[in-house]
């Protein structure tokens, strides 16, 4: 398919599906979902699928990554955490929308290459990591909102201790084999409100920095 047609169908199933907020909607359109994924998936970029990228690993389908993005109510001046680069296409949208993000990937190879492709796309408010994304970064918190790319079967209690008050975390929770569910821990003086939002499927969220690259 023509891409430009390809890009325009895109915009519409995003919008056919309930993405209303219009940041939200720019940024998917800004950002080349084509430099994320390898060549031989090119005549896919733009479908509402997710993909494989190295280490076993997916990136997300982009009706996922606009939904996990307008459940964040991204502020300019927000300071955002993500677990799980992957190949680094989230953090890109959310740079587009925030001040500053951290994201932290468990293989090198991912995280290195993700540093590499962000830099030549000129996104430049963006940190990537290697290592534990179950640590967060606590040199950097608190973090006024954490997205959690992977499915974790019990809420990271590092990650929750690293947001700041009125933060809000969104996380796939559930068992690795199956469906999770979109988690949204919203943190208030009161303590934390939990809401639950929608079903989901990623990759497990693994602990410790991965031994293979
Ligand atoms: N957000 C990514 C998709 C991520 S797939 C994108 O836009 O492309 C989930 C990623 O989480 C995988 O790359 C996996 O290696 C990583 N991951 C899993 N457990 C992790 C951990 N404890 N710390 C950091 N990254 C982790």
């Amino acid at each position: 398919m023509d891409e430009r047609v390809g890009r325009m169908q895109f915009q519409l199933t995003l919008r056919r599906r309930g993405i209303a907020d219009q940041g939200v909607l720019r940024a998917m359109d800004e950002v080349p979902r084509e430099h994320f994924i390898g060549a031989e998936l090119l005549p896919s970029a733009y479908s509402d699928h997710a993909l494989p990228i190295p280490c076993g690993q997916t990136i997300s389908q982009p009706y996922v990554v606009a939904y996990m993005t307008e459940q964040l109510v991204l502020l300019p001046h927000h300071r955002v955490l993500e677990i799980g680069t992957g190949s680094g296409y989230q953090a890109a949208i959310l740079s587009r929308l925030v001040r500053t993000v951290v994201t932290i990937e468990r293989y090198r190879t991912l995280g290195v290459q993700a540093r590499a492709r962000l830099k030549t796309l000129g996104y430049d408010n963006i940190e990537v990591r290697v290592g534990d994304g179950l640590l967060g970064a606590p040199d950097r918190a608190p973090f006024d909102r954490i997205i959690v790319t992977a499915a974790a079967e019990t809420i990271p209690e590092a990650l929750a201790g690293q947001l700041a008050e009125g933060g809000i975390m969104l996380l796939p929770l559930g068992e690795h084999q199956g469906v999770q569910q979109l988690v949204k821990l919203t943190r208030t003086p009161e303590g934390t409100v939990r809401q639950d939002l929608l079903a989901v499927r990623f990759v497990p969220l693994l602990p410790g920095q991965a031994r293979e690259l």
